[in-house]
């Protein structure tokens, strides 16, 4: 799936959500996030953040370290 990492922080400019074909992004208190299921890996979304937030899991910034993929686990467990 594709991942949504720190640079939308408080930024949320949701460019994303109108890209996606299955509607699989979630807006949080400070950012968006994918739901890593119903995420379809088409893609579309990557490019038009302006802050370039989203990657593919696998490749994400490594400095961004864990603290994103636990975030993301949380918001989609409650
Ligand atoms: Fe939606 Fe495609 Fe982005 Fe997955 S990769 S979140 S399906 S736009």
């Amino acid at each position: 799936a594709y991942v949504i990492g720190l640079p939308c922080v408080d930024i949320k400019d949701r460019s994303c959500v109108d890209e996606c074909p299955v509607d699989c992004i979630y807006e949080g208190r400070r950012a968006l996030y994918i739901h890593p299921e119903e995420c379809v890996d088409c893609g579309a979304c990557e490019p038009v953040c302006p802050v370039d937030a989203i990657y593919f899991q696998d490749d994400l910034p490594e400095e961004w370290g864990d603290d994103h993929a636990a975030s993301n686990a949380e918001f989609f467990a409650t």
